[in-house]
């Protein structure tokens, strides 16, 4: 299995570092992961490292799909409290 990076990764080099297999590389539009090197960090990283360091919510999935880092996990900012902030602009 192997985590994947999306479309809303922004090529910030951070993961390409910390990637203990060198499965991660760069491509004209966002990094991508080898899933034949992807080890998913196991026996060597308690944590997956590029999802650790990546600063974009959503920009790398979980081998079961799901986001690493979903939205509100490093902003703080959940979905809901950016609704209801725009309820209240709008509501100016
Ligand atoms: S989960 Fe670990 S082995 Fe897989 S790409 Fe990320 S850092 Fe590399
Ligand atoms: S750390 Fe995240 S945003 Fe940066 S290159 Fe890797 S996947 Fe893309």
């Amino acid at each position: 299995m192997a985590l994947n990076i999306v479309e809303s990764c922004v090529s910030c080099w951070a993961c390409f570092d910390v990637c203990p297999s060198e499965a991660i590389s760069s491509a004209p539009t966002q990094f991508l992961i080898d899933a034949s090197k992807c080890t998913e960090c196991d026996g060597v990283f308690s944590e997956q490292q590029c999802a650790s360091i990546c600063p974009v919510e959503g920009a790398i999935l979980l081998a079961d799909g799901s986001e690493a880092n979903p939205p509100g996990s490093l902003t703080g900012i959940t979905p809901q409290c950016m609704l209801e902030a725009m309820c209240e602009i709008q509501a100016r």
